[in-house]
């Protein structure tokens, strides 16, 4: 039975008021709030175990290591990895796209070509542009239409064997289209022998993952969009690509042997996770899949999908606003802009004033903001938490902005 007041009165801070209104926290694909079950999890972590993880001898430590590699096994089942070692954890999808792209320098040549697309977020970009400034490659981008749909075709002309990473995300944080990774990776696997990334960060807050299904070489998402502590992150990446790679960070915990002359590396997942990991934060994480199991995967979905066209329904019935992209094919997000009011964040302003949190901006994906020739949008995004009336509210509050800014 999906709960709605039980799922709400497990998250302390939704009870609280902001400036003397009833928060309304509609600002998740940004950072989504923490259960009681998370947060004690950290606490009693922090209270009960901390110690260092993989070197200890005494109680404390491995128990520590104990716990973290639990989490990592509970992350497997989550997105259906094939071993627990192909889990590396990370600070976040920004740290593990750019892990992928240091890791992969070696394989990369001149003119050879990376391939991502028009919606990604500035962590989907700017460390392969990176790449191509080491190694002389070409990044090269999907176009998109007017609705935010990538435009697919493009693929067809240009995968060859000089594509060495093609990187998109499934879901778009600033528009909240759902891409179609299924015909990105058929394409990428018929007409090159490219690495596939995605980017996971808006798509595992809303539905099931299943890397080996996907076949996608490499996954990556923030356990902060997951109801986890901030500091925390997956990457996923296929056994045998894992083994091929170099390491990003060097250090403590990475190492099979050091000496002066050679220093050789340890085994995965080892290899990837250098010094002291968040240890309390990737233990919170598994509290976290526990959270989102113990709702269930499809419950969150159909959940999330009701307030998504119930928001957009009562949203576009307001004259003069517009929302950007493709209606139909989404998940999580509504970003719009109301006519003849340019200032996203003076809408944003006023939501704030009722206690209402949205996002404005570019959303770190200025490229997009060009495309549309706005500077930012108004965000709302959903979590399972969110009700129908918190959505009116919204409704309620973007009528009010429109009525005092025009
Ligand atoms: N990719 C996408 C699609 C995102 O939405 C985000 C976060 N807004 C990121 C990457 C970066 O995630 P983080 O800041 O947690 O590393």
């Amino acid at each position: 039975m999906f709960d709605i007041q039980n799922i709400r009165s497990q998250f302390p801070i939704l009870s609280q008021k902001v400036n003397g209104k009833d928060l309304v926290y509609l600002d998740n694909a940004a950072t989504s709030q923490k259960p009681m079950s998370v947060l004690k999890s950290w606490e009693k972590y922090y209270s009960e175990i901390n110690a260092n993880v993989h070197r200890g001898i005494h109680t404390l430590s491995q128990l520590a290591t104990e716990e973290m590699e639990v989490s990592r096994r509970k992350v497997q089942k989550f997105i259906n990895a094939k071993n627990d070692f192909e889990v590396i954890f990370t600070k976040g999808t920004t740290e593990g796209i750019n892990l992928i792209a240091y890791a992969i320098t070696n394989l990369i040549k001149k003119d050879d070509e990376i391939i991502i697309s028009y919606l990604e977020h500035h962590s989907n970009i700017v460390p392969w542009q990176m790449l191509c400034e080491r190694t002389g490659a070409k990044l090269k981008v999907i176009p998109m239409d007017e609705n935010g749909i990538l435009q697919l075709d493009f693929l067809d002309k240009n995968l060859s064997e000089k594509t060495k990473i093609v990187s998109v995300n499934q879901v778009s944080n600033a528009l909240g289209v759902i891409n179609s990774i299924e015909e990105i990776i058929a394409k990428t696997r018929a007409n090159s022998d490219a690495m596939i990334v995605i980017d996971g960060a808006q798509s595992v807050p809303h539905f099931k993952i299943d890397v080996q299904k996907m076949d996608c070489d490499f996954f990556v998402f923030s356990g902060h969009k997951i109801y986890a502590p901030m500091g925390t992150g997956i990457l996923y990446g296929k056994e045998e690509i894992l083994r091929k790679i170099q390491p990003f960070h060097g250090g403590g915990e990475m190492i099979a042997t050091c000496s002066f002359e050679k220093t050789t590396y340890a085994d995965l997942p080892f290899k990837f996770e250098a010094g002291t990991p968040n240890v309390g934060g990737n233990i919170a994480l598994g509290a976290a899949i526990d959270f989102m199991d113990q709702i269930g995967q499809s419950n969150i979905q159909s959940h999330e999908s009701a307030l998504l066209d119930y928001a957009q329904k009562k949203l576009l019935e307001i004259e003069g606003l517009k929302i950007y992209g493709e209606k139909a094919n989404r998940t999580g997000v509504v970003s719009f802009n109301l006519e003849g009011i340019g200032i996203a964040s003076d809408v944003g302003m006023i939501l704030d004033k009722l206690g209402i949190a949205v996002r404005t901006g570019h959303h770190c994906t200025q490229p997009i903001m060009e495309f549309f020739n706005i500077a930012g949008t108004v965000r709302a995004s959903f979590a399972v938490y969110n009700t129908m009336e918190e959505i009116d509210i919204l409704v309620e509050g973007v009528k009010k902005a429109q009525r005092m800014l025009s």
